[in-house]
């Protein structure tokens, strides 16, 4: 039996950002038209398509490194610019700007 999905696993396209492979419908990212799935291209054309942003059923998604969250993906970056322990002082000292 032949099945006749619009997005067919093994056709190839695959999301460059999360290498997701269904996807409601393609958008257009860095590298092209069609090249990000859905989630990820409303993020890059809004212009918040971090490194750390990543669907939940992306099959490299870690929930260590990636959220499906924007406001996680932020709280992740500030972490990671701040160092990866935030000791108490310093964290009340960052929240006062
Ligand atoms: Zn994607």
């Amino acid at each position: 039996m032949k099945k006749s999905s619009l997005t067919e696993p093994g056709s190839g396209r695959r999301c460059t950002h999360c290498q997701v492979q269904k996807t409601p419908q393609w958008r257009a990212g860095p590298l092209g038209p069609k090249t990000l799935c859905n989630a990820c291209g409303v993020r890059y054309k809004s212009g918040r398509l971090y490194p750390e942003y990543r669907p939940a059923c992306s099959p490299t998604f870690s929930q260590e490194v990636h959220s499906n969250s924007h406001r996680k993906v932020l709280e992740m970056r500030r972490k990671k610019e701040t160092g990866e322990v935030i000791e108490p002082g310093l964290a009340s000292m960052i929240s006062t700007c």
